[in-house]
């Protein structure tokens, strides 16, 4: 609650307030029909205007109708199965839903007739999403390959279609998967799948159809991704100022002199027990590409210290930011502009199956525009089912840790999603310790009572009921980073345009 609505009866201005902070807007006409654009609200603090963008207004996640659903009403759309929706908002038990082909009309669904459509191929071994020509061909030539290996690749001239690479007597051919105009695919026009899956398994029991018999999925070379392309001679790098320390070592910012730009340099503490750690982080790093997620830039792995070179954030840990004068002042837009964020990066994880496991305040980095990354990827899992058991010695962030994987170290998506509610519990607490002066031993116990962290002041109260959601007892019952992401995209949107009713 805002303070004036602790002391006085709520009058719709300050309902209005308890709710939502107070938010400048520009003195411009705002038309969204003549598309205008918004310019973002531009809130003063102490370091001067904290700008953040205009929220997305389609939102990004698709969505696809279960059932035929028939429209009662003019508020209702019509709808049969496997149409694509995008969402608009949630209302209750309904959507608001706007058909992406045909008619393009919008109107209320039951929110039971629609679900999120996934990354539906990260969970296939022969998926390899954004690789090149050359780079499969490499990849599939490599001895741990035969013939029959084959891979899936997006296709460089169609983003939005698909190429087989194949290795047959020892030659890679590439068989172009084109998509019909309702979305099928097909590589041959007389025979066409409703999904991806559905066409390489045809083609891998029909292996004349295609003329290239296709047997196993390409085999991971992690060498092939390894130090070669990311090694760079560390002359190129000039050190000005440490960031930090962490776990490893110190953490430098850096100038990367052959390309002209400020860059972070994680060094490795001489010390041979956290090698193997060091390695995964960088191996977990190799592999990820999203823009919520620091990126690997470059490597000088030959003679030590080692360094990991990433993109610079130039406002450091989101720990520390909350910490500084300028998180102080932070208004629960800009915090739930942040909180999206970090969600949009745990989806692209959760969509590859990837547990990250200390997710955190301090794990995750700022930069200008309250732009925010996922970091930190030590203890990040790959899990071939949906649940990784660690091992007992590892150690764990015991009060960012679900129950479940705290005293019975299984961690899964879920556990991640339960960490994401203490995370937003910092955020809106503005950097406060959770469950402050208990040791891990009473938080354990006070969690199993069925007690939760309390909606910290000036909360608003959905986002405290997103908090209760990450921490139910029954992960699945947890909501998925995706939902997350668009609930808090969502609100955000709806204070961004004072859309939202009280
Ligand atoms: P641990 O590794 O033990 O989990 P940590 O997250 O604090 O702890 P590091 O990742 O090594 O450790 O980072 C140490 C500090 O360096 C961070 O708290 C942050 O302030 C700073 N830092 C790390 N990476 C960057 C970066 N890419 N840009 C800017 N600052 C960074």
């Amino acid at each position: 609650m805002e303070d004036c609505c602790r002391t006085c009866m709520p009058c719709l201005g300050c309902m209005w307030n308890c709710i939502w902070p107070e938010f400048h807007y520009p003195n411009v006409p705002i038309n969204d029909d003549t598309g205008a654009t918004r310019r973002p609200a531009d809130i003063r603090t102490i370091s001067g205007d904290i700008s953040v963008p205009s929220p997305k207004k389609r939102p990004v996640q698709l969505y696809a109708a279960l059932f035929d659903f028939e429209a009662r009403s003019e508020e209702e759309l019509t709808v049969k199965e496997g149409d694509k929706l995008s969402v608009i908002e949630k209302r209750g038990d309904y959507v608001l839903a706007k058909k992406l082909t045909g008619s393009l009309e919008s109107g209320l669904v039951p929110a039971n007739y629609v679900a999120i459509l996934q990354d539906e191929f990260a969970k296939h071994k022969w998926y390899y999403g954004n690789i090149n020509r050359g780079k499969a061909e490499t990849l599939l030539l490599a001895s741990q390959n035969q013939d029959g290996s084959f891979l899936v690749r997006i296709s460089e001239s169609h983003s939005d279609e698909y190429t087989i690479s194949a290795r047959s007597e020892g030659k890679v051919y590439h068989f172009r998967i084109q998509r019909s105009s309702i979305g099928a695919y097909f590589v041959s026009d007389k025979l066409s799948f409703g999904t991806l899956g559905e066409l390489i398994n045809y083609y891998q029991n029909n292996s004349r159809s295609l003329g290239v018999p296709l047997g196993l999925p390409c085999a991971q070379q992690r060498e092939l991704f390894d130090m070669e392309p990311w090694e760079r001679p560390r002359e190129e790098f000039q050190l000005h100022r440490k960031l930090g320390e962490g776990h490893f070592g110190a953490v430098w910012e850096a100038t990367w002199t052959t390309e002209h730009r400020k860059v972070a340099i994680k060094m490795l503490k001489q010390e041979d027990t956290k090698q193997d750690e060091f390695v995964k982080e960088v191996q977990a790093l190799k592999s990820l590409h999203h823009p919520k997620l620091i990126q690997l830039l470059a490597l000088c792995s030959r003679g030590e210290p080692v360094y990991i070179v990433t993109e610079l954030m130039s406002k450091g840990s989101l720990k520390a930011y909350l910490a500084s004068p300028e998180g102080q002042v932070l208004k629960s837009a800009h915090l739930i502009y942040m909180g999206s964020q970090v969600a949009e990066g745990m989806a692209y994880l959760e969509d590859r199956h990837i547990v990250h496991r200390d997710l955190a305040a301090r794990n995750i980095l700022v930069a200008e525009d309250l732009v925010c990354k996922v970091a930190d990827f030590g203890l990040a899992r790959i899990i071939k089912d949906s649940v990784y058991t660690a091992s007992r010695s590892t150690k764990i962030p015991v009060r960012w840790t679900a129950p479940e994987a705290a005293l019975h170290q299984r961690f899964s998506v879920k556990s991640d999603v339960w960490s994401f509610g203490v995370l937003l519990y910092e955020m809106m607490s503005r950097g406060k310790m959770p469950y402050d002066g208990k040791s891990n031993k009473e938080v354990l116990e006070l969690l199993a009572s069925g007690f939760r962290l309390p909606s910290p002041a000036r909360c608003p109260q959905n986002i405290y009921r997103i908090m209760l959601d990450c921490w139910a007892p029954e992960a699945l019952k947890r909501p998925s980073f995706h939902a997350l992401h668009s609930q808090l995209d969502s609100i955000y949107a709806r204070i961004y345009f004072k859309t939202i009713e009280v």
